[in-house]
């Protein structure tokens, strides 16, 4: 493939929580203007028409406004994953001036016992308000579930906790350790075959949108799939953007397509023979990275 198909691009690293389940581990790094220009320059020529907008916690980049309206003026669609701690009236209208319909929002338990365990002290209490703000404007939006040992038996709570919020979708996703997993959130066999189980119960459901397992065939990353790094380097996707990333950066000599046909680091991933993700492999996340 000449130019990835599906294009996220994390915009800042700076984040407002310390999740434990997060597998970003710098915090410092955020895009200029300049090259954030040179971005969606590249991305309106090679004909995106949607980019993930991400972090970090998006809507801590200083030049977040800016990013949003350029891409609408250069008719990309954006969709944009957040926290949901900084959603105000200001950027509700700034959604809906360039044509952003949804947003997702993560929520990491139906209480704040559960959430706040995860993402901090306080935060389910915030975040909810700010989805009953978000949903009572007008905003779709889907929330995002990441199912963890401490969490997943309580996935028929969260779902109706998500229909209680009138949210238009949920979307569950699958913990994956990608960094030691030193508070036990790794799920363990019971944890899958319960989840399985329930997987198959909600699989009708048109607004539970559920996590594909890729045990045969790749899941994308770096095929077809790509994360833009704010510090400028391109990584197969967002969850390895700690472990893999391109020896090159996106500057004028080298443009995101020069990157995702001719780095080493990306030609060695796609070499690397597919065990499965991680979901699915027997391996765990350090043997992938021993192997890379
Ligand atoms: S909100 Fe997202 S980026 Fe921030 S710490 Fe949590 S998981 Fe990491």
């Amino acid at each position: 493939m000449k130019f990835p198909l599906i294009v996220k691009w994390a915009i800042t690293d700076k984040c407002n929580f310390s999740c434990k389940h997060c597998y970003r581990s710098q915090r410092k790094k955020e895009i200029s203007r300049e090259n954030a220009n040179m971005i969606i320059e590249e991305l309106h020529k090679e004909r995106v028409g949607c980019v993930a907008i991400t972090g970090g916690e998006p809507l801590m980049a200083k030049e977040f406004i800016y990013i949003i309206n350029s891409l609408h003026e250069k008719g990309i669609e954006t969709e944009i994953a957040t926290n949901g701690y900084f959603i105000t009236k200001d950027i509700i209208s700034l959604f809906k001036k360039n044509g952003i319909s949804t947003i997702q929002i993560s929520l990491e338990g139906y209480n704040s016992e559960q959430n706040d365990y995860i993402r901090g002290c306080g935060t389910f209490e915030h975040i909810v308000r700010n989805i009953r703000f978000l949903v009572s404007s007008g905003i779709n939006v889907v929330l995002a579930n990441t199912l963890n040992h401490a969490n997943c038996k309580d996935i028929d709570n969260m779902v109706k906790f998500a229909n209680d919020l009138r949210v238009a979708a949920l979307r569950f996703e699958i913990y994956i350790p990608i960094r030691d997993d030193i508070n036990g959130l790794r799920l363990d066999e019971k944890d899958m075959q319960f989840l399985k189980n329930k997987f198959s119960e909600y699989s009708g459901y048109k607004n539970i949108i559920l996590p594909v397992f890729h045990s045969a065939i790749n899941c994308g990353a770096g095929e077809y799939m790509t994360m833009i790094n704010s510090d400028m380097t391109v990584s197969p996707c967002d969850l390895l953007c700690d472990h893999v990333k391109s020896e090159l950066h996106i500057d004028n000599e080298h443009s995101i397509k020069y990157i995702w046909q001719n780095d080493l680091e990306l030609k060695k991933w796609r070499q690397r023979p597919f065990d499965g993700c991680m979901l699915t492999s027997k391996n765990h996340f350090t043997d992938y990275r021993r192997m890379a």
